[in-house]
């Protein structure tokens, strides 16, 4: 079977690699389209390329592809309350052994993994190897436990943008944005945009999207944001400010880490008690202490680990959240290459590949 592999900086390859087969206690699944990650562009083009970044060595040769849906198959030998034509999306791997796992909260397991993702975060000098079982690839296997359906009335393109809807619901929710919170969500890509579905389902007014690309502006107001400002064209600082008289009382950074200075500038915008929640890639920032004793504003990073998939279904499944604007494009999984760039360029801002 055909499957996508990372072969240097900014290139991808398609291989030819050996289907796999299932295993007790698991589902063979076929892939239906697998949606690419602002993660999956950073690791093939990313700076760690020309620093020769110990990271190297998990990311080239590896399959990526973690926002998918797929069809089961297969059932393995003891798996229950599964029929072959049930369709499913990503789910996290946990240890059942460490600290959190003991303890009740699989989601922050120190050991939990998401196929498709590299393990090149790991602190260690000697990084582990690529790991080959991402999506982008017509067939996954994957354990049955703990396994999320896809309810038949939602469809296959909103199904495979439940995982990063899941992260906009994550940091919503860690944000505790209230009924008519104003709310600011600067850069408004496929992350951003999972944000804004998610703050406008959870009733954020007014909701204020930022970027330099006005054909993202056109999808987050398609999306339900009431305000747009290209940061190119205006003093989004003062703007914001003069709308919301006090600055906003949550600002989501949707950014990646090519954009420096968009912390420092979120909590000049902020309002006192503000808070601010990174859940991009955001550049390395210089904050003053003084200012955030004074303004009492909230700093959080926040990424989801699999606890907000069911809630992230809940909303697409009862229409409180339209993320089909947000899919610029289908694009045949041989065409991989094509995908990556359009991402990595901003001609596109989400795109599903099919195998
Ligand atoms: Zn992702
Ligand atoms: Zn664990």
């Amino acid at each position: 079977m055909k499957a996508v592999s990372v072969a240097g900086k900014g290139k991808v390859q398609i291989e030819e690699i050996p289907k796999p087969g299932v295993r007790p206690g698991t589902l063979l699944i076929k892939v239906t389209y697998c949606s690419l990650c602002g993660s999956d562009i950073e690791r093939v083009y990313g700076p760690h390329w020309d620093t020769g970044s110990p990271r190297l060595e998990s990311i080239k040769g590896s399959i990526l592809g973690h926002e998918w849906v797929g069809t089961v198959e297969e059932i393995g030998e003891g798996v229950e309350g599964w029929s072959v034509g049930d369709r499913t999306v990503d789910g996290r791997l946990f240890c059942g052994r460490c600290w959190y796992c003991v303890r009740g909260m699989p989601f922050m397991c120190m050991g939990g993994r998401v196929r498709g993702h590299p393990y090149d975060d790991v602190q260690s000098d000697t990084p582990p190897p690529p790991q080959r079982y991402g999506a982008l690839t017509e067939y996954v296997v994957r354990p049955a436990a703990g396994r999320l359906k896809v309810p038949d009335h939602v469809s296959d393109e909103e199904a495979a943008m439940s995982e990063p809807l899941a992260t906009g619901v994550t940091s919503v929710l860690n944000a505790e944005v209230r009924l008519a919170d104003a709310a600011v969500i600067i850069g408004v890509g496929h992350i951003g945009l999972s944000v804004l579905a998610a703050a406008k389902a959870a009733g954020a007014a007014p909701l204020i999207a930022i970027d330099r690309i006005d054909a993202r502006l056109e999808i987050a107001r398609q999306m339900g944001a009431n305000i747009t400002l290209n940061a190119d064209k205006t003093d989004v600082t003062k703007e914001v400010v003069a709308i919301t008289e006090a600055g906003p009382d949550v600002i989501f950074l949707g950014v990646s880490s090519q954009a420096p200075g968009i912390v420092e500038q979120a909590f000049e915008m902020v309002r006192y008690h503000g808070r601010i929640m990174i859940v991009g890639n955001a550049a390395p920032a210089t904050l003053q202490p003084g200012r955030w004793l004074t303004k009492e504003v909230r700093v959080e990073g926040t990424v989801h680990m699999g606890e907000s998939m069911i809630p992230a279904m809940k909303l697409i499944e009862n229409g409180q959240v339209n993320l089909k604007p947000m899919v610029t494009e289908v694009i045949p999984l041989e065409e991989a290459q094509r995908a990556f760039d359009s991402l990595h360029n901003g001609t596109n801002i989400a795109v599903v590949l099919k195998p």
